[in-house]
């Protein structure tokens, strides 16, 4: 054991280790030139482990990129489950549906491209339903996302979110960007909708977790 750790960086040696095809759709996303949010290892993992936990069979995903945090979700899933995932750049989605491809569920992930707001109210006009979303776009817009999720999700759905701290700025009275602004407005939310019960993890940089009444 390192000495001097901190009690994350305790945990994310323990648990922040990636198998060979995750290390593969990082890898290959850098080498392309997208930026390198991914959602970290070990939170890729606490996807899963909810998914998982849940049973869920139709999950949505807000923010797609490289496919990272889709493989994570789709390896959650019953055997039959979809997964439906929003991204506004045809390209990663095109990228990650490679990815998710040679991951084995190429078949069972579907995506569409376009301003997630919109592919949000065309899901909801098509009477489709959840049971786990995880909302990682751009953050803004998590508030707005938050409202169009709920009309949704059937009761007992797990919603996610990641970035809910934004680097510590939300703690922060000195930041008041659009997003610093959003990610408060969005955690307040959370902690005070009574169709939610919630909890934020401030791992990383921080992770919500909400589930429907
Ligand atoms: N969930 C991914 C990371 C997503 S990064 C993972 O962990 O592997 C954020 C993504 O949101 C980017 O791919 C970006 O193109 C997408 N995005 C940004 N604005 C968007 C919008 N308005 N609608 C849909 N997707 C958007
Ligand atoms: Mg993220």
């Amino acid at each position: 054991m390192a000495k001097n750790q901190t009690r994350e960086e305790y945990a994310v040696d323990l648990f922040g280790c990636e198998d060979e095809e995750l290390k593969a759709v990082k890898e290959a996303t850098a080498k392309r030139g997208m930026p390198p949010i991914s959602v970290p290892a070990e939170l890729g993992r606490l996807l899963t482990l909810l998914v998982r936990t849940k049973g869920a069979g139709r999950a949505l995903e807000i923010g797609v990129l490289g496919g990272y945090s889709g493989i994570c979700i789709a390896r959650g899933l019953k055997p039959d489950g979809t997964l439906t995932s929003l991204e506004l750049s045809p390209d990663y989605a095109s990228f990650a549906h490679g990815n998710l491809t040679k991951a084995g569920f190429g078949e069972r992930v579907t995506y569409r491209v376009g301003p997630a707001a919109q592919g949000l109210q065309a899901l909801a006009a098509e009477g489709l339903r959840f049971d786990f979303v995880f909302i990682d776009a751009d953050k803004p817009n998590y508030p707005l996302y938050l409202n169009h999720v709920l009309d949704l999700v059937v009761p007992g759905a797990l919603i996610c979110a990641d970035n809910v701290l934004q680097g510590d700025r939300v703690l922060d009275p000195g930041y008041n960007d659009d997003s610093v602004r959003a990610m408060r407005l969005f955690n307040e939310r959370l902690a005070t909708d009574p169709r939610l019960e919630s909890v934020l993890l401030p791992l990383r940089d921080g992770f919500a977790v909400a589930r429907v009444k």
